[in-house]
């Protein structure tokens, strides 16, 4: 496959990374060294209040110190606004994103009136009250209209077949924030394309964005990437690592050790004799390799 295959980790700098950041970033380096490809950090900053000032620079050390290193400078979502107001742009041009003025409290008696509660990861399932105008209102967010091709089927490298009725079960997603802020969403969808990106390789928490971002992919007319979602690193109350069930800062004075935590993970559980990070990532590309029967 060679240069065709572009991966990416994509952090969001809320803190350094964990063991299981760590995992999502291994296996998409992983992936890229095993199809000969190129990997990039794209640092995921548009949600600036859960920002961390520094954290993307520790992520960067933290990675080097791994000996996983972009081959392209990393790019900050910050700085690429534009970007994403020409994708709402078109989008809104178009009939396909539409401005809305409702609040929390709008949805939850439109909801309520049409004896409907749907609830989902505690979001209300936005009924397209908006979908025909504002009448009026005022614009505080802007939504995708969802409506087009649901369900949404898709092939993931490591679940097999996904579905999501998104208009059903998600409703119309925002784009643009009612507080201005570009949502992940669409920042994710316009920067993997603008990065050529043909795979991507994350943790399996985001599967369930999938198919929000590949109705995005068909309406701004972008080419589909492939997905592979790995497994997570559970902390001690079962649930995904996050510093508020106890995920540690990793040691990166170790970092010999946390490639090998992170690649058990994987299933990347040969023995390897191993000197520095370098031999280890090196003997793991063709286990990566032949554990997901990719041919050189
Ligand atoms: N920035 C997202 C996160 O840290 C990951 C986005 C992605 O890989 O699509 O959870």
């Amino acid at each position: 496959m060679g240069v065709d295959y572009r991966g990416r980790f994509a952090p969001s700098p809320t803190g350094p990374l964990h063991a299981g950041s760590l995992v999502a970033a291994l296996a998409s380096w992983l992936d890229a060294r095993a199809h000969q490809g190129r990997w990039l950090v794209r640092i995921e900053d548009v949600d600036t209040p859960r920002c961390v000032p520094g954290s993307d620079r520790a992520i960067l050390e933290q990675l080097a110190q791994c000996g996983l290193v972009p081959d392209e400078p990393p790019v900050y979502q910050s700085q690429r606004g534009t970007l994403y107001q020409n994708a709402l742009d078109s989008l809104t041009t178009r009939g396909l994103a539409y401005p809305c003025a409702c609040t929390r409290q709008d949805i939850a008696r439109a909801l309520a009136a049409s004896g409907q509660a749907r609830e989902r990861h505690g979001e209300l399932v936005y009924p397209g009250t908006c979908r025909g105008g504002l009448h009026g209102r005022t614009a505080r967010a802007w939504r995708l209209d969802t409506r087009a091709d649901s369900p949404v089927t898709w092939h993931d490298r490591r679940l097999g077949p996904q579905s999501q009725d998104v208009v059903h079960e998600v409703g119309d997603f925002v784009l643009k924030r009612a507080d201005g802020l570009w949502a992940y969403q669409l920042a994710v969808v316009v920067d993997d394309a603008a990065q050529d990106i043909t795979d991507i390789v994350r943790g399996e928490d985001l599967a369930d964005n999938t198919a929000r971002q590949i109705l995005l992919q068909r309406a701004l007319g972008l080419p589909l990437p492939r997905y592979l979602h790995t497994p997570l690193v559970l902390g001690a109350n079962g649930e995904k690592l996050s510093k508020q069930n106890g995920a540690q800062a990793l040691d990166t004075a170790r970092p010999l050790a946390l490639l090998q935590q992170a690649g058990a993970v994987l299933g990347l559980q040969a023995d390897m004799a191993a000197a520095t990070p370098q031999d280890w990532l090196q003997q793991a590309v063709p286990l990566w390799a032949t554990r997901l029967k990719i041919s050189r």
